[in-house]
């Protein structure tokens, strides 16, 4: 069965407009009353335009141009990954992830053999066994491109969601999470429906299928801001599930639920970029407030109508 168009499109086009919709008040940047919704005013980490998004995009946008160029499933898709990566730090990079920024900058200060997603691995699990601590949210915020890439394939799309994840995130739970969020994605693009997460912990390994069921369910009972700080990788999904299953204030799903992912506050645009990303791939881009979807811009170079477009063709709809 041929996915929905719309639905593609609202997988990137919902994860730039969290992502915008975030971007004003991460880490308390700029004041939010409790009664107030968010708007795409700018300012920020950045400080960014009006409506314009930021790390988060700007990583999936690389991921989804060799997606749609080449697919991502060999190793030398890694490295096209990687390098377009290692531009954007040099080039357009308007805030990075402190782990990110340490795996690029090592592939960056090196060339030739191995090749850059070796490399990339390889700075990655040093840091990883320096510090043991690579569980941060960076992977995730940019995997939704990935599951466009493989929704006719449940299998490919749980080695390759990991693959990516690896590149700079080597801790299990990176990876396990944007498996997670990936399949999710998936099932909300083909069957139109918002999966119960629950449902998809079968796609990581056994061992920690527990720990994700107990993570989730609590997600399902507590409001998003109760995961705040969300910079941990387990935070983040639990803020983001849970604004999608809390939504707050009127308006349409991705509205309401995008309005409790900034109100769980910390790393708003993150937090908002990961439900978006889901949200928009369940309501489809046509559910996106039309101020919004005219809005949302940012490197490289690319505006609303450029990410339907990258979408299709990375899902294989072009
Ligand atoms: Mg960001």
């Amino acid at each position: 069965m041929t996915p929905s168009p719309d639905r593609v499109e609202g997988a990137l086009l919902g994860l730039a407009c969290g992502d915008a919709l975030g971007v004003p008040y991460e880490f308390g940047a700029a004041p939010l009353a409790a009664s107030e919704a968010p708007r795409m005013i700018g300012g920020g980490l950045g400080p960014y335009e009006p409506g314009e998004w930021s790390d988060d995009t700007q990583m999936a946008a690389v991921i989804a141009r060799v997606a749609a160029d080449r697919g991502l499933a060999d190793e030398a898709a890694l490295d096209a990954v990687v390098e377009g990566w290692v531009g954007w730090l040099r080039d357009g990079a308007s805030d990075v992830g402190t782990q990110t920024r340490h795996v690029l900058g090592a592939v960056a200060a090196r060339s030739g053999a191995p090749r850059p997603a070796e490399r990339a691995r390889a700075a990655a699990q040093e840091l990883h066994r320096r510090t043991g601590r690579t569980a941060g949210n960076g992977s995730l915020m940019r995997t939704a491109p990935v599951a466009l890439a493989f929704l006719d394939d449940r299998d490919a799309l749980t080695v390759h969601a990991r693959a990516v994840s690896d590149l700079t995130h080597p801790d299990p739970l990176a990876g396990d999470a944007c498996v997670l969020w990936c399949h999710a994605i998936r099932v909300a693009v083909v069957e139109a429906t918002m999966p119960a997460l629950e449902d998809l912990v079968g796609e990581v390994p056994t061992p920690r299928r527990d720990a994700w069921a107990g993570w989730i369910a609590d997600a399902g009972r507590r409001p998003p801001a109760d995961f705040a700080p969300n910079g941990y990788v387990v935070t983040a999904l639990q803020a983001a599930w849970s604004a999608v299953l809390h939504p707050r204030g009127g308006g349409a799903p991705p509205v309401a639920s995008l309005t409790a992912a900034v109100h769980a506050g910390d790393d708003t645009d993150t937090v908002a970029a990961i439900a978006g990303a889901l949200l928009g791939a369940r309501w489809g881009a046509s559910s996106l407030p039309e101020e919004w979807v005219a809005a949302v811009h940012g490197w490289p170079g690319l505006r609303s109508a450029d990410l339907r477009d990258l979408a299709r063709r990375v899902a294989g709809l072009a």
